[in-house]
């Protein structure tokens, strides 16, 4: 296996690393309200797809061969760099959300509206992240699937997502995250 494609396990084993201690944590928090669609499921199952299943077969079996493809060298290592600064990003938005976070849309009793350190420049850096690691990941699984797939998925993911997300932290936060919304901008700072 090459390096290309060992630094997107890595980085897969690094998210976890950040996220395990945080996701022990907020377990303990009382939850207020929690809104799981039967889609919402589905895009999650279709993200574990393509950024774990498909890469696993990728690296693992020969199956997925028929669709390599090969970049020249600067592209993967343009891959690296994009993972390193998802990574950066994704450890920062960690820790600043703490129990705040959650997989799926929820509220905690406690919940704080967190709009300092890196959400004081996005409102979303976790997705962020996920798209810098998701337009990394055909640059460095060089293949017409395991490559994409990740990319697709995340795309109908973000769209659905942050919808739904920003409606429920309205009605949870009204003024307060409406005027956050608008000094705040969403995957890119606002000057
Ligand atoms: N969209 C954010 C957070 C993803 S985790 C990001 O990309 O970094 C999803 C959960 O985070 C949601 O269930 C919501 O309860 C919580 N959340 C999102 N933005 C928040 C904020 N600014 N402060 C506190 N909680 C937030």
């Amino acid at each position: 296996m090459n390096f290309f494609k060992w630094t997107y396990f890595i980085a897969l084993v690094i998210e976890i690393i950040i996220r395990a201690p945080i996701d022990k944590k907020r377990k303990l928090e009382k939850m207020r309200a929690r809104q799981v669609t039967d889609q919402e499921q589905t895009i999650l199952g279709l993200l574990a797809l393509g950024g774990l299943v498909a890469p696993i077969i990728y690296a693992a079996t020969n199956w997925l061969d028929f669709a390599n493809y090969q970049l020249p060298g600067w592209a993967g290592w343009l891959g690296v760099v994009l993972t390193a600064v998802a990574l950066y990003v994704f450890w920062r938005a960690h820790t600043d959300l703490g129990v705040n976070w959650s997989p799926t849309l929820e509220i905690r009793e406690k919940h704080e509206l967190i709009t300092r350190g890196i959400y004081g420049a996005i409102r979303h850096p976790m997705y962020a992240s996920q798209w810098l690691l998701s337009i990394a990941t055909p640059l460095l699984l060089q293949n017409w699937i395991a490559g994409w797939l990740n990319l697709v998925v995340f795309i109908f993911f973000y769209t659905f997502r942050v919808k739904a997300e920003e409606q429920m932290m309205l009605e949870q936060f009204g003024d307060q995250y409406r005027s956050y919304m608008q000094k705040v901008g969403a995957v890119f700072p606002k000057r």
